[in-house]
């Protein structure tokens, strides 16, 4: 009875099977679809790569008050301040993260950094093929989160030259 049983089983599963066989096959076309994500699609509050955002001056939105870092459990944000001088103005307050780096060996992608900052600076992005061999790839530092510079941003030519190690005017 038990051995009739198994094979009904079987036989049932195998019939599922056999109906896929014949259906259309459905796939996102990852990674050769279209788009920066490659083909992969997110629902919108995909928690991904955070993503460090400017102004619509082209201006870094971080005024280094440190609110994230003290609120991420894992303790995997780490940053340096400066002060902006009226030569060198990085973002519209006083200060300006001058290092800003996220470990993501640590990073669990609660979203409490993003909810702390009082500036909406830090977001989360669809950002996500991390995947790497070397765990010191997974330290990403302010040039790889910055956002780009948005096209029709009114930066002067000091600020265009204090942003140039992560400059990338949108097109
Ligand atoms: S998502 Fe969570 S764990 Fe990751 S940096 Fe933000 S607060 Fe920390
Ligand atoms: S990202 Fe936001 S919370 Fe974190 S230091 Fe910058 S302004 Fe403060």
């Amino acid at each position: 009875m038990n051995a009739l049983r198994a094979i009904g089983g079987i036989l049932k599963g195998m019939s599922v099977t056999f109906r896929e066989m014949f259906r259309p096959t459905i796939v996102e076309n990852y990674p050769d679809g279209p788009g920066p994500y490659r083909g992969a699609r997110f629902e919108p509050r995909f928690r991904g790569l955070h993503v460090l955002q400017r102004d619509e001056n082209g201006l870094e939105k971080c005024v280094a008050c440190f609110l994230c870092a003290a609120a991420c459990p894992s303790n995997c944000i780490y940053i340096e301040a400066a002060e902006n001088t009226a030569e060198h103005r990085i973002s519209g307050a006083e200060r300006y993260a001058s290092a800003y780096n996220i470990d993501y060996n640590r990073c669990i992608f609660c979203g409490y950094c993003v909810e702390a900052c009082p500036t909406d600076a830090i977001t989360h992005g669809h950002g996500f093929e991390l995947a790497t061999f070397n765990a010191s790839n997974l330290v990403y530092r302010k040039e790889q989160l910055l956002a780009p510079v948005p096209a029709g941003a009114r930066l002067n030519p000091e600020q265009l030259r204090a942003h140039a190690p992560e400059m990338s005017l949108q097109a």
